[in-house]
């Protein structure tokens, strides 16, 4: 983690917007919530009925141990909701987002996230309890189940039970779950008839649009009042690089911001959760985010184009089809997206630790025929390279 030099070097990389006046300013928290800076535009989170920005801080690299800028910058606009998790960044992210929001006194005054992979009541509590002490506050706006696959979570009856108890003590506010693989749309569904989730979080970007299954679960949560947010909007896959390079700018976006608003073009969506892990990246998704021009035509096309070049790279990770023809329950899609974490987010740590909390047979690699597997996928992605580089980095 960086010490403070390195967080000030962090914020003059930005030339005109980290002024030393403002780096002085963010150290002291007077610019926390300035008038004068143009703010990301909010839309209420479902039944929770509380108007949250459209760009959340995700803290999935976790925070600076000392002072991260990030925050008091992201505040600046606006985008006072951090989401965090108690795995996150080896089991900092909570405590360090403590220690910059305590400096500049807006401990109390940003919506927080967190979430538990416990999914047994006991666990799913003690979790809460942790977080609560490593933010050092005495609520945690909304706590989700972290990553869910398998859809009996959802009827854990005693696990719903001490959600409600841990609502009425005032521990938590709002209550749902995040998930990423193979069970999207049926856990979205699922969900719509589930009183009790508030919000839910998913996987979400610019190749899904034309899936149906997946439409239609987003509009079952939205007509239940799920407050929903969309995450891995960008779409990153491992080997990505070359395609991405190839991918037209048209107009006046990059295409890290048309994606972005691509998602908050869907109305259904209240929110995109961002991993902006400089400055930089911050800035351009809150310039994006600020202003209020739509995508045009030219915009749309570029964006298409751009999901079919990179389509076969992207598991959306239905995980039915290749796992049937390898015979065997190597989770194609969870493996996939960990050789993301290492390769594209650079988070080596991440991508073994949710590769190791596989189950044995999962991360049993040798001997299985990935190439049956990449013709079985609907989208014709190589999962015999990807599975050549999980060998090598993740085993
Ligand atoms: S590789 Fe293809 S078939 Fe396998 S989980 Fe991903 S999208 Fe589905």
């Amino acid at each position: 983690m960086s010490d403070l030099p390195v967080s000030r070097r962090h914020l003059l990389a930005l030339g005109g917007v980290a002024s030393s006046g403002l780096i002085s300013s963010l150290l002291s928290g007077a610019e926390a919530h300035a008038a004068d800076a143009p703010k990301v535009p909010r839309r209420t989170l479902g039944k929770t009925g509380q108007k949250v920005p459209i760009l959340l801080l995700g803290g999935g690299s976790g925070f600076d141990d000392k002072f991260d800028p990030r925050i008091p910058q992201a505040l600046r606009h606006g985008v006072d909701y951090i989401d965090a998790a108690r795995k996150y960044a080896g089991g900092t992210c909570e405590a360090n987002a403590r220690k910059t929001l305590t400096r500049i006194n807006q401990l109390d005054k940003v919506w927080i996230t967190s979430k538990s992979g416990h999914y047994d009541a006991a666990g799913f509590a003690a979790d809460v309890d942790e977080s609560l002490k490593q933010l050092g506050r005495k609520h945690i706006d909304l706590y989700y189940l972290h990553g869910i696959e398998d859809l009996a979570v959802l009827d854990n009856k005693e696990l719903f039970q001490t959600v409600e108890k841990l609502k009425a003590a005032g521990k938590i506010k709002y209550f749902g779950f995040s998930c990423h693989d193979g069970t999207v749309a049926e856990l979205l569904t699922k969900a719509a008839g589930i009183s009790l989730i508030d919000s839910i979080m998913f996987r979400y970007n610019f190749r899904q649009y034309g899936d149906k299954a997946l439409n239609d679960a987003i509009d079952a949560a939205a007509k239940a009042n799920i407050g929903l947010i969309a995450m891995k909007t960008q779409g990153s896959e491992a080997g990505i690089e070359d395609a991405w390079k190839k991918f037209e700018k048209t107009g006046k976006w990059t295409k890290h911001q048309a994606v972005l608003k691509a998602v908050w073009a869907d109305t259904r969506i209240t929110a995109a959760v961002s991993h902006m892990d400089s400055l930089e990246k911050l800035q351009q998704n809150i310039a994006a985010a600020v202003d209020n021009q739509k995508l045009g035509a030219a915009d749309w096309q570029s964006i298409e184009r751009y999901a079919r070049a990179t389509r076969s790279l992207a598991c959306d990770g239905c995980g039915q089809r290749c796992a049937s023809a390898l015979g065997r329950p190597v989770n194609v899609a969870t493996t996939l997206r960990c050789v993301m974490y290492h390769d594209v987010y650079k988070d080596a740590d991440k991508a073994q630790r949710v590769f190791a909390e596989l189950p044995a047979e999962q991360r049993n690699l040798s001997g299985l025929d990935f190439d049956a597997a990449s013709r079985a996928c609907p989208h014709g992605v190589n999962i015999a390279q990807h599975m050549e580089r999980a060998r090598a980095i993740l085993a």
